[in-house]
């Protein structure tokens, strides 16, 4: 059995989805052994999202390629067009939006429990996510409007990207466990 983190992030709390957005995970027949409402210190979103080159490229990048399949120039909402630069600015705007309201906290565990959430949630930014997945049926933000609003896409809910990340979140939210 693997473990995973998922948070449901503010935004998810108060649209009330927190119980359609459970009821996925409970269908595709994972485990919740823990879970808990959270409201985060900046200090424990820092600590979340790492300040860790390579993790901050991955992110930024993101935003790049949605920007540039847009037409559109990162530097007016960015100040730069490098992709670690850009998430730099992202992971502080990712303090604001993670501290902004309760979250949910959960322990999920199940065969390929990460890789199985992974895809239960879908992409990153919510055009790009399935439809059928959490973030592409319930989330449709921007990048673009959330660049010039100067936030982060605002996507519902957090899972973990790997199992290494896996253990150091729910080292992190769930210390001991
Ligand atoms: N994010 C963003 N713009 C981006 C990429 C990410 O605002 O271009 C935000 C979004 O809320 C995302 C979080 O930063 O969920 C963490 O990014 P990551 O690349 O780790 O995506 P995730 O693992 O959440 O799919
Ligand atoms: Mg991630």
């Amino acid at each position: 059995m693997e473990r995973t983190l998922v948070l449901l992030k503010p935004d998810a709390v108060q649209r009330r989805l927190v119980g359609r957005i459970i009821a996925r995970f409970e269908d595709a027949g994972l485990d919740i052994p823990r879970i808990e409402t959270v409201t985060a210190t900046a200090e424990q979103v820092r600590s979340h999202y790492p300040d860790d080159e390579e993790y901050l490229r991955s992110m930024g990048e993101k935003t790049v390629r949605a920007y540039a399949e847009a037409g559109k120039d990162c530097s007016a909402a960015f100040g730069t067009n490098d992709p670690v630069g850009i998430a730099q600015r992202i992971r502080e705007q990712l303090v604001e939006y993670l501290t902004s309201g309760p979250m949910i906290k959960m322990l999920l565990c199940g065969p390929e429990a990460v890789t199985t959430v992974r895809r239960l949630i879908g992409a990153t930014l919510p055009a790009d996510a399935d439809p059928d997945s959490i973030r592409g049926a319930f989330s449709n933000d921007s990048p673009i409007i959330a660049g010039q609003e100067g936030r982060a896409v605002m996507n519902l809910v957090h899972a973990s990207g790997t199992p290494e990340e896996a253990e150091s979140e729910i080292a992190l939210w769930f210390p001991g466990l």
